[in-house]
């Protein structure tokens, strides 16, 4: 693999995505295709995939492993790699979370509580103290940031940077991509990425990456992967690697759009609050200069009127999808409040991932959509 001699120093992430992960030596294919295979002849690096892997998960652990500077583990989906982490927690010990976090982890923490697996705390993503006070109580510490759907940037440079702590710090960095923040570097434990999102960034796959600095914290997370059965297939894996190699262009292009759209947005007649974080009217405007490397590609705006009126708005967009889920290089759409265990968010709001469509083509959208708020 391209990562042992020690280039990856040397080159820009956007390089790396393009160049890590590959075969290397006379008769190897250039890009490591899709092994079909559970079992192998002893000898060699594999056993049986479940346990230890194949060629095509060791390419998609070693790209996104050169870029968060750390271990790769690759799962099946984006929440098996965060259960594999919560997996990780002693019995009876206290789970940290954000008030504004993605749904199936908040699932998944409010289950546990309910049978006794551990306590649950829930913290605002903006009050950096009590998560630093936190560290010294919990078993887990877990963090999103920008989180999903309001798009807070937690301040991940104070709080992970924090060395006396009983706590495992994750954070899951699904909306920053490894290119706008890399939370090992601030101090992180793990970091989980949905890969269905932007690194497979075509809307046609599964899959979940945790990346961890501490080779036994890593080997922990292999073992929950093997006893789960969490091993994402050949295909997904294949897939993933074969779209992050474009990772970086798609994003200049999808984050730049976002923020014009942003500021057209936040100046519309028919839109109340716009968040987004390179925005200097979002809360967290100051974090995110400072802890984030690009403000990414997702938008969140709350339409004029009621739900009902939000869902004839996105009736009426002919380019942006109305569908669940992000991170693709088609735009997509979705009113959250809709979902269960969402209630709590304002029903208008929509979130919105900003695609590789033309910028005019997507405001053109926008606006035409916008007559039925009038
Ligand atoms: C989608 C998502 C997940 C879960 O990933 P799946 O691949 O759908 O299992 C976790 N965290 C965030 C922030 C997400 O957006």
């Amino acid at each position: 693999m391209t990562d042992d001699d020690g280039v990856r120093e040397t080159w820009d992430a956007s390089t790396w995505l393009v160049a890590g992960g590959r075969p290397a030596g006379p008769g190897q294919p250039l890009n490591s295709p899709p092994i079909l295979a559970s079992n192998f002849f002893d000898g060699g690096d594999h056993y049986y995939s479940r346990s230890d892997g194949t060629e095509t998960t060791d390419a998609l652990e070693a790209l996104i492993g050169g870029l968060e500077g750390g271990a790769a583990v690759s799962f099946a989906s984006g929440l098996a790699a965060c259960a594999a982490v919560f997996d990780l927690v002693p019995s009876g010990a206290t789970v940290v979370i954000p008030a504004d976090c993605y749904q199936g982890v908040a699932q998944l923490v409010s289950d546990g509580e309910a049978t006794g697996r551990w306590r649950a705390e829930v913290l605002d993503c903006s009050d950096t103290d009590a998560w630093i006070r936190a560290l010294d109580h919990a078993g887990l510490v877990w963090l999103e940031s920008p989180s999903n759907p309001l798009l807070e940037v937690v301040d991940l440079a104070a709080i992970c940077s924090v060395d006396s702590r009983t706590a495992l710090v994750a954070v899951d960095n699904t909306f920053a991509t490894p290119l706008n923040q890399r939370p090992l570097a601030f101090g992180a434990d793990v970091v989980v990425h949905s890969a269905t999102k932007f690194i497979g960034g075509h809307s046609d796959l599964l899959a979940g990456i945790a990346v961890g600095g501490d080779p036994e914290l890593v080997d922990r997370l292999v073992r929950r992967r093997t006893l789960a059965g969490a091993f994402p297939g050949a295909l997904e894996a294949f897939l993933a690697v074969r779209g992050a190699r474009t990772l970086a262009v798609r994003l200049d292009r999808a984050q730049a759009s976002a923020h014009e759209l942003a500021r057209r947005l936040e100046t519309a007649p028919w839109t109340r609050v716009v968040r987004y974080p390179g925005l200097p009217s979002h809360p967290t405007h100051d974090v995110a200069t400072r802890v984030l490397d690009g403000f990414g590609a997702m938008v969140s705006f709350d339409v004029e009127g009621d739900a009902a009126a939000a869902d004839a708005f996105l009736a009426r967009l002919r380019l942006i999808h109305p569908v669940t889920s992000l991170g693709g290089v088609e735009s997509t759409i979705e009113r959250r409040a809709r979902l269960v265990g969402q209630e709590h968010l304002p029903e208008t709001l929509l979130r919105l991932s900003v695609g590789c469509e033309h910028v005019e083509d997507l405001w053109s959208d926008l606006e035409r959509a916008a007559v039925s708020l009038g």
